[in-house]
């Protein structure tokens, strides 16, 4: 299979799945006459050396893109420089380009007809099963090289068990880890759940939204993982808060039926119960009567109905900020941002 070389920054019908490198070939070609002499067409001699050049220039492009395992190069650019010096002009034919890996079915060759098998295939299933035996370990998380064949290969049917480890990484919980790995973790998680089909991406990440409920609302946000179905089948309110924290990131496309799921949504977050309440009295010795918010910490505090606790939290982390329905400021503010994003884009649905 050909290295595709294209100036474009896409294929078309293929998906880039890796971005391997920037590669730079360059091929100095000695001559006696000025650039711009050759451009004027004054001699087929040089024109001739300088397609030769180019072609040479193209050809190391090619090496390098295969020997970095990339499927196409896209983006090229060609660049040609006068360099003077001792009495002789020289020139030098650049190509610089974007070496990567590819997700079309011509180029993977991962077959199989029921009947014969390829060796890809072949590959590509045995480097998935010892991954798959390697990661039984709980302390195992894969090396740069089984990174490559994870990213190169597609291997999604390990992602679950990837998943976890990346969440007790991020929470620190594990600790015979080399430190190597778990920034190799950091570094290629996103890109590798980014490289899935939506659906199955989602599936992994909302699998587990109660060990780092944080953790994984940032993924989701990175990823573009917003899931209004997903979401929906969490409306409980002891999920708001992570459901508040998903709000305001995207999918790359929404439908009708998202924007009726989304609704449902509102609907959860403008019907959560009190989880605090409000009783008469005096805050303090010297202060006035009136309504005071009792918050589920159980904090006393004189604010307006609808207003946030003010009592701070033990050790520094700040002030308790629950209002009457158990949430902060920051949160009504990202309802209220979601409310816009709804009017938004059922006016962009016509479904006023
Ligand atoms: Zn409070």
């Amino acid at each position: 299979m050909g290295i595709i070389i294209t100036t474009t920054d896409s294929i078309e019908g293929a998906r880039i799945l890796r971005y391997i490198d920037i590669l730079r070939a360059s091929v100095v070609v000695g001559t006696d006459i000025a650039l711009s002499d050759l451009f004027a067409g004054s001699s087929a001699k040089y024109r001739n050396k300088l397609n030769m050049s180019y072609d040479r220039a193209m050809r190391d492009l090619r090496l390098k893109a295969q020997a970095c395992d990339a499927d196409a190069i896209v983006g090229l650019h060609t660049d040609f420089e006068e360099i003077f010096g001792k009495g002789k002009t020289r020139f030098v034919v650049s190509l610089v380009g974007t070496a990567v890996k590819l997700d079309c079915p011509q180029c993977d060759k991962l077959e199989t007809d029921g009947n014969s098998v390829s060796l890809s295939l072949l590959r590509r299933n045995q480097l998935a099963l010892t991954l798959r035996k390697k990661m039984e370990n709980a302390d195992y998380s894969p090396n740069e090289e089984d990174w490559n064949n994870i990213l190169t290969y597609s291997l999604t049917e390990i992602a679950p068990q990837i998943y976890e480890r990346y969440l007790s990484i991020a929470r620190e919980t594990i600790s015979n880890m080399p430190l190597s790995e778990k920034k190799l973790m950091l570094e290629n998680f996103i890109p590798y759940l980014r490289s899935m089909e939506f659906e199955e991406a989602a599936d992994i990440v909302y699998s587990d939204i109660t060990t780092d409920p944080y953790c994984t609302a940032d993924i989701i946000k990175q990823c573009n993982l917003f899931h209004p179905n997903k979401i929906a089948s969490l409306l409980e309110p002891e999920n708001k808060h992570f459901i508040i924290s998903v709000l305001c990131t995207d999918k790359t496309k929404y439908t009708k039926e998202d924007l009726h799921i989304m609704r449902q949504i509102e609907n959860f977050l403008d019907n959560l119960p009190d989880t605090g309440h409000y009783i008469e009295g005096r805050e303090g010795l010297f202060g006035k009567n009136g309504t005071l918010l009792v918050c589920e910490r159980g904090h006393t505090s004189a604010v307006e109905l609808g207003g946030h606790c003010t009592e701070s939290l033990e050790r520094g982390m700040g002030i308790c900020n629950l209002n009457v329905k158990g949430i902060t400021e920051a949160e009504v503010a990202q309802i209220k941002q979601y409310k816009d994003k709804l009017a938004v884009l059922s006016n962009l649905l016509n479904c006023d």
